[in-house]
């Protein structure tokens, strides 16, 4: 119901040389972290959380991407809050945070120096990217309450067809909506009608084990039907703070054309 991975799954993919899990706080709700992180520790696995879409988003109080040794939250346009491109990597590892700042800035600890004590990239934001991002920051409780009501006017206008199956809110996660995610049995339908008026979407992601680069390093993985069900049912709408409440009136008008057609 929430897209996310179910630790009940993860003994039997476990193999003498797993080191890490790498949760995904998917669509601006939290990864059941409870569970995830005592099968971390059970088994002596490190987490790094996938927390890119879940700027403000909390689990049972604590903010998703600082349950693991590393989080990664995305800054990129279409995220919570942008810097343009970017993000910011969450760790209170002292040698991670070393290490990370060095692999950043060209295996530098700081600029001015050019004695290297690693081989790093440029990975630095720029100052004016950090400038758009604080002010950003402030602006989080405002972007927060105008995505809840858009993803609320959606479920609202949509309701009635009872084939389309919002996502589900955890109980123990706060939700900051990134898209109005649905699964449905029609998507290429509503796909086409919406693409036609004009309006784009976003199927769910492709999965993890069909990834042509995934196949071409590490060879055929296993089916996962869970994922594959997702990928071939899911459908999301679009959602920021500047789409009007027309907008989404137009959205929701096209998508129930596609149900009274049928
Ligand atoms: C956007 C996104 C990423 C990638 O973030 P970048 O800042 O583009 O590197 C990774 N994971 C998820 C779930 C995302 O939504």
């Amino acid at each position: 119901d929430d897209y996310m991975a179910n630790v009940e799954n993860f003994g039997a993919a476990l193999t003498s040389r797993t080191k890490a899990i790498m949760p995904i706080h998917i669509y601006g709700m939290a990864a059941n972290m409870e569970s995830i992180v005592s099968f971390a520790d059970e088994n002596g696995l490190k987490i790094v959380e996938d927390a890119a879409q879940s700027m403000g988003v909390y689990f049972e109080g604590k903010h998703c991407g600082t349950f693991g040794d590393i989080g990664v939250i995305s800054f990129y346009a279409d995220k919570t809050i942008t810097m343009g491109e970017g993000g910011v990597v969450l760790t209170n590892n002292q040698e991670v945070f070393e290490k990370a700042k060095l692999i950043r800035n060209q295996g530098r600890p700081n600029s001015g120096t050019f004695i290297h004590p690693e081989f790093g990239m440029n990975f630095r934001i720029t100052d004016m990217q950090a400038g758009v991002g604080l002010a950003q920051i402030k602006r989080l409780n405002d972007i927060e309450e105008s995505r809840l009501k858009r993803f609320q006017m959606y479920a609202e206008k949509l309701s009635d067809i009872k084939d389309i199956r919002p996502i589900k809110k955890p109980s123990k996660s706060t939700f900051i909506p990134f898209r109005f995610a649905f699964t449905n049995s029609c998507k290429n339908k509503i796909e086409l009608k919406l693409k036609e008026s004009g309006i784009q979407t976003r199927s769910f992601f492709y999965p993890m084990h069909l990834q042509p680069a995934v196949i071409k390093h590490y060879g055929a993985q296993e089916a996962q039907s869970v994922s594959e069900e997702l990928y071939e049912k899911g459908l999301c709408l679009p959602i920021h703070h500047k789409i009007s409440f027309d907008d989404i009136e137009k959205i929701c008008d096209v998508i129930k054309e596609v149900y009274n057609d049928k």
